[in-house]
Parts: C-alpha cells; structure tokens; sequence
C-alpha cells in the first residue's frame, strides 16, 4: 500500500540537517523520513579532520575546521533551546571537538541514528511534476561502500548541505607565478608550518583574523591584507602588519593596491565560501552567484517549488537556534499551517526587499549577512508558524560579545558568560583579560 505520510528527504546531517530531524521525527504519524550524510560521521564541518582535500572516497572534504578554533560565539548563546549544553560552567567560547560532542548527544538525545544513512552521497535530485501540479523529488544517491545507485521518491527535499566547503578564490593577477605554498582557508590546519615564514593573509573577515591571530605566533611576519576601512587593533602583534588588497603577484614579490611590496613565502586566502548544489537538476532555477542563492523566499523556501527547503542560508547570525526555528517553520509550510504567497507574489516582496537593502548600500553579496537585520528575520519566521522566537537575553549577551569582540578582537574570547534568569545574564574572564 503506498504510504500516506509525508516522505521527507534531508540532504546532510550536519547541524541543520540534525535540527531538522528532530522536528521531523517529532510527528512521525505525519513523516518519514531519510537523512542523506556522504562522510561516515554526524556534525558536518564540525567534524575535525587532518585531511585536507579529498576525502576516502575521493570527495572534496566537507570540514574546514582547523586544530586549534575555538567558537566565535559563546556556547551560552550557540545552544539549542531544547537542548542546552551540559556543562553550563566553563569556557564560554569553547573548542570545537566540545562542539562535536554536542552534537553526537542531541542526535542520541533525540534518537536520529536510525533515519541517517552515513557513507551516502546525494548524485542528483529532480522535481517530476504530476499532471495535478503537485510537485515529487526524485532523488538518486549512491552507497558510497557499495557504489550501488538507488533512486527513490520524496514528497518533500531540505537542503542541508552546508556552505563552508568551496573556497571563493578571487583572481589575483600574476598568481600563476608565486611557487610558494598557497592554500584557501578550508585547507588551513595547524599554524607551526609557518615557523618562520613570511605570510600574507588575504581577507579581513573573522577567519582571516583568527588565522593570523594563529599563524603570528609562529610566523616571522604575517602580511594581513584587506581592504576594510578602519586597520584592525592588532597592535599586540608586533610581527602582524596590515596592508590592502593584493594588487598582483610576480613571483614571491606581492604587491599592494596602495604601491607597497614585499616577499612573500605563504599566501592563505581567507576569502569566503561559495554556494554549491552540484546534485539539483538543472530544471530548477538556482542561481549561486554573487554568494547568494535565488530565487529563495524567507532565505527558506524555493519560490518556484515551495516543498524545496534550503536551510542554513543566513551568515552572522546565531546558527544553531536559527535552525530550531527554520525547521519549525518548513513544518508549518508542509502542514499548511503557514500559506506562502503565489510565486510571483514572493518573487515581488523578494526583490522589493533586496532593492531596499542596495538603496541602503548592501551590495548583493552581503545581504545574506544578517548582522542587526537577524533579530527581525527570527521575529518573523517564529510568529509565522506561532512558537517562541529568541528571547531577548539572547540578542542583550550577543550585543555585549559583539562590543567586545569590536573593542578587541584578540581578548574576547576570554570572557566567560553565565545566564542568571530570563533577563539577567553575568559576564567575567575567564582567564586574564
Ligand atoms: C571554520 C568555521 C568556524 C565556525 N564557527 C562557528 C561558531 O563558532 N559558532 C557557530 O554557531 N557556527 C560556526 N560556524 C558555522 C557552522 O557552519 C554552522 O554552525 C553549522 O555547523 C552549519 O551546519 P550545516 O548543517 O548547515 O552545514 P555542515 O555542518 O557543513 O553540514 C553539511 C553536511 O552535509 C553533507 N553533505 C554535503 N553534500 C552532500 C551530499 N551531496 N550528499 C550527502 N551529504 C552531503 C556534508 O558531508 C555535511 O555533513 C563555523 C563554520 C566554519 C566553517
């Protein structure tokens, strides 16, 4: 007999896949559902590995997780409102295999393993549309042990593979004749190769500062090149010099946009990620340019196919708890209990929305860079499907970390937070700061 749930396909079980989950298997009266995850592990890009390029299986490797990253933001604030951390003492800003962990007890907390299929790729996922309208995923993976091809039908697809994967390398003119190492950051692991080298980090954004932070106490020199408007208080580091862009490179002689040069044995581009989907058809409209996908409306649901799900879209935001309310909200399309727009009503408010944010001088690239825009987005997709959106404790110790963080980007990792009740939270240091 054919089934009368739901059958809901997860592509990832990372964080957001997990997430997403838990809420599926919450009602499985409704759903069933399979969790596709290539590697053999849970946790995506939190799963540390040496590895840096291709994996067993010959795959790009998912993680980019260096040996040493602590989180940017505090565990305090990273947690799961259902599911908080343990140890509520401690660090705030903790290392990443305690990440790690975390996630490996929320999937055994809310019994996931058996709706994951590991060592599973996702080849390739077509819509096949009924001659009711209603639209079915065909979706064909490959058992990556066996290398046998199965495809099977969904009635709905979340996207949760991850963004943090593929390096978006800019073309830097004369690249082609610097025969020193050169990686993107995905590929960084460890800071002690660099003991004694001079070299030039390239982006000025949370990794590349992290990085540098890393590499200079190994580094003769560390050459920070970005292009942002202020220099960045790293005056602790003697041996980290900022300069602009890179202008071109010939040889190991990098040159600068403002006329400065000099020799460089390392490059490390810190340059941000690009969106991939290499398994959806073609059949669908998915433009990834200009770190942005579209046509998406909510930075959710596909405007064309609205049981097409993309989580984890939005950056500098709190990710783990956005995704608590994403999935909330993807149940509330599924079930109807939330009633999108017609298509070319989303696509209207869309590019209304996106005009506005170029009128403010929010180039393209950055709108999925929420920031301050991020409160507004969780008010509004938790009241669409009527739960609890995060509560303002939360929004009170982010704006304190991101003071602190503004303030000194290399000391504010020290300070530990504590939440004392719904509206009072503690702050001290952790260690000296
Ligand atoms: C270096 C770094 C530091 C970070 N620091 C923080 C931090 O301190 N705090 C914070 O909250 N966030 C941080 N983040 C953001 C982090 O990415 C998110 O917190 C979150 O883990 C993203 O989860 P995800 O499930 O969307 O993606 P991922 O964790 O990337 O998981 C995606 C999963 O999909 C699988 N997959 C991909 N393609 C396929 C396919 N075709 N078939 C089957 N499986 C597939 C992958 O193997 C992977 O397991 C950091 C990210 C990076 C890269």
């Amino acid at each position: 007999m054919p089934s009368t749930k739901t059958r809901v396909a997860i592509v990832g079980a990372g964080m957001a896949g997990l997430v997403m989950a838990r809420h599926v298997t919450s009602k499985l009266n409704t759903y069933s559902l399979t969790v596709f995850e290539q590697t053999g592990q849970i946790g995506g890009t939190w799963v540390y590995t040496d590895e840096t390029h291709l994996d067993k299986h010959g795959l790009l490797v998912h993680s980019s997780m260096y040996k040493n990253l602590r989180t940017n933001i505090p565990k305090e604030l990273m947690q799961i409102p259902d599911f908080p951390f343990e140890d509520q003492d401690g660090p705030s800003f903790i290392h990443h295999s305690a990440i790690r962990l975390y996630i490996l007890k929320y999937a055994d907390h809310f019994n996931l393993y058996p709706y994951i299929k590991l060592n599973t790729l996702v080849k390739y996922v077509e819509p096949e549309v009924l001659a009711n309208g209603q639209t079915l995923w065909s979706l064909t993976y490959v058992d990556l042990k066996t290398q046998v091809e199965i495809t099977k039908t969904y009635d709905a697809m979340v996207l949760c593979n991850g963004h943090y994967t593929v390096g978006d390398v800019p073309h830097i003119p004369g690249i082609e004749s610097f025969h020193g190492d050169c990686i993107h950051s995905h590929q960084y692991r460890l800071p002690e190769i660099y003991t004694g080298k001079k070299v030039c980090i390239l982006g000025g954004s949370w990794s590349g500062i992290d990085i540098a932070l890393e590499v200079a106490q190994y580094a003769d020199k560390v050459y920070l090149s970005h292009n942002l408007p202020e220099p960045i208080n790293l005056s602790k580091f003697a041996n980290i010099e900022q300069r602009s862009g890179v202008a071109f490179i010939q040889g190991d002689l990098f040159t600068f946009l403002d006329d400065s040069f000099t020799k460089v044995d390392s490059f490390i581009y810190c340059t941000g990620y690009k969106f991939t989907y290499p398994f959806m058809s073609a059949k669908v409209d998915m433009r990834t340019d200009d770190n942005h996908v579209e046509p998406i409306y909510k930075y959710l649901v596909h405007m064309d196919y609205t049981n097409l799900f993309l989580m984890g879209l939005p950056a500098l935001v709190i990710p783990f708890p956005m995704f608590h309310l994403e999935a909330q909200y993807i149940l509330g399309v599924l079930e109807g209990r939330i009633q999108l727009p017609s298509s070319q009503q989303m696509r209207e408010k869309y590019e209304s929305e996106k005009k506005s944010l170029i009128d403010q001088g929010i180039p393209i690239r950055h709108i999925y860079k929420l920031k301050d825009r991020q409160w507004a987005y969780y008010d509004e997709i938790a009241a669409a499907v009527n739960v609890p959106t995060f509560p303002p404790l939360v929004r009170k110790i982010n704006d304190h970390v991101t003071k602190m963080r503004d303030t000194n980007i290399t000391e504010y990792k020290s300070y530990k937070y504590r939440i004392i009740d719904s509206e009072t939270f503690s702050v001290s240091c952790y260690k000296p700061c």
